[in-house]
């Protein structure tokens, strides 16, 4: 099938993203973050993406608003746009850039093709995990209200690497029994005393723990810890690109992906693909994203066996429509394209 089209136009605008509650993490705490906020037009029909930039990019939005002004729109195609992918995914731009241009991609073939993303990557829906709701270091009085939000939420993720992570863990029991993850972000330095958390967490009803050691760890230690570890590791800082997961495999049995570290829909795909291929369990993830960048995500979810994609849930301002749940999980409509609903601005 082929489309006549007129020439794709390409917008972009900063919008500082701002988060519900402050948002603390084992290297600091921020109360929002910078996006770019994508649109590729074909005269009828309009693409959305997005370009989140959490500090551990390095990236302002400046940045991204410098690519995309130097960006030629006029190589994306309706008719070829695998190809169009490619050139994205091959460019020089930085990797939040990229996703947000392939996201805006996949959403407009679909919405003039009339395919939700979903038939054009080749998942199933009905294969959706559970999604998980996050909450960040806070007092008790704050985490009752957390939980008060997360109600809807069949998995809770706590992020850790704090002060006193045996207290924060003892609280969120005190108040909810739901299962769990935890992420201390990179926060544990000893391998000693990571083990001996572990195995508290383990008896706390913790399912699994996301990088619980600076990606610069010496490998001993890593390896050290993925093989007497009670609990599934899962990598984050530590997998970026596709080039980092020979030595992912080595430390840790999982990885958690997400577009904007890897480019947006079609590379993540593919790192799912070799990560599955050197054994890695999959996890899909998010930074502080907008529903376009989560539902872009969600396309790819079934593909794994936790869905990590609450961004919009936590924003204070997220110009999309929240994502529709049900039972605890993100539903993959039969809208075309990402299916992220139309932005309020
Ligand atoms: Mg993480």
């Amino acid at each position: 099938m082929f489309f006549t089209l007129l020439r794709m136009k390409l917008h972009f605008q900063s919008y500082p993203l701002k988060l519900k509650h402050e948002f603390r993490l084992s290297y600091g705490s921020r109360t929002g973050t910078d996006s770019v906020q994508i649109t590729l037009e074909d005269g009828g029909n309009t693409g959305y993406g997005e370009a989140v930039l959490p500090p551990y990019f390095g990236l302002t939005a400046n940045d991204v608003l410098a690519e995309l002004q130097n960006f030629d729109a006029s190589i994306l195609s309706i008719n070829e746009w695998k190809e169009s992918l490619k050139a994205i995914e091959s460019s020089d731009l930085s990797s939040p850039t990229k996703a947000g241009l392939d996201m805006a991609l996949h959403d407009l073939v679909g919405k003039v093709s009339g395919q939700p993303v979903y038939q054009m990557i080749g998942t199933v829906p009905a294969q959706m995990p559970a999604t998980t709701y996050t909450i960040g270091q806070c007092d008790e009085a704050e985490l009752k209200e957390k939980l008060l939000e997360a109600k809807d939420f069949h998995l809770i993720k706590l992020k850790l690497g704090g002060k006193d992570d045996w207290a924060l863990v003892k609280q969120f029991r005190k108040h909810c029994s739901k299962p769990f993850m935890a992420d201390p972000n990179q926060g544990w330095k000893d391998v000693n005393e990571a083990l001996e958390l572990i195995d508290f967490l383990k008896n706390e009803g913790c399912i699994l723990l996301e990088q619980p050691m600076p990606a610069n760890q010496p490998q001993g230690d890593q390896h050290r810890l993925k093989s007497e570890s009670s609990l599934p590791l899962f990598a984050d800082e530590s997998v970026r690109s596709i080039e980092d997961l020979d030595s992912a495999a080595q430390s840790f049995h999982g990885v958690n992906v997400k577009l904007m570290k890897c480019g947006g829909i079609a590379p993540a795909h593919l790192l799912m693909k070799k990560a599955s291929q050197l054994g890695l369990r999959l996890m899909i993830g998010c930074m502080a994203e907008t529903s376009i960048g989560v539902m872009a995500a969600a396309h790819l979810a079934p593909l794994t066996e936790i869905c990590d994609l609450d961004g919009p849930f936590l924003q204070a301002n997220n110009p999309f429509p929240d994502p529709a749940m049900e039972n605890g999980k993100i539903c993959l409509t039969d809208r075309p394209g990402i299916g992220g609903g139309t932005r309020q601005f």
